[in-house]
């Protein structure tokens, strides 16, 4: 219920216009509008949750944390991309690791980046690009360090990470 309330826009004070439309007079029934075709009125009546506390609850929504299908937490979830493809990358066991893969590589969509991460060496270059930028350093990577921080990690074609970090 309460991601319902997040997701309208009415609540941050955008007042929202054609929702749905008719398709014809005489048909009743209606579509329901594509976000860019809406009308949106900025600002339009009075606020209710600020729009900066709107758009990152959204982030969180959209970023929740999965446990996959080994009941394994995975911390990087919705924060790794392919370089090549820009296609998520997946996480996946082997008999000794967990690593990452790209997830268009592994359902042979076409993405030609055969290179994978190890879970825990992910980790530890991540620490290590946190602490060479923060000074307080840390040893255990969480969920709240890289939501803080991190925009996106990208695994290159050569197996090197590329952190994109959020804009302060
Ligand atoms: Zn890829």
């Amino acid at each position: 219920m309460i991601t319902g309330i997040l997701n309208n826009k009415v609540y941050v004070g955008d007042l929202i216009q054609q929702k749905r439309k008719r398709i014809s007079f005489k048909n009743h029934k209606f579509v329901k509008i594509k976000e860019d075709e809406l009308i949106i009125t900025k600002n339009n009546h009075m606020k209710i949750i600020s729009k900066e506390h709107f758009e990152k609850v959204q982030d969180i929504i959209k970023r929740s944390v999965k446990v996959n299908s080994n009941n394994e937490y995975d911390i990087f979830s919705g924060y790794v991309k392919c370089t090549e493809c820009d296609s998520n990358l997946t996480i996946r066991k082997s008999k000794e690791y967990t690593y990452y893969a790209c997830s268009s590589h592994v359902r042979k969509r076409g993405c030609n980046n055969k290179h994978t991460v190890r879970k825990d060496i992910l980790e530890e270059k991540v620490i290590t690009e946190i602490n060479n930028r923060r000074a307080k350093k840390i040893d255990k990577l969480n969920r709240k360090y890289i939501f803080d921080l991190i925009n996106m990690i990208y695994l290159n074609q050569d197996g090197s990470i590329k952190i994109e970090y959020k804009k302060k």
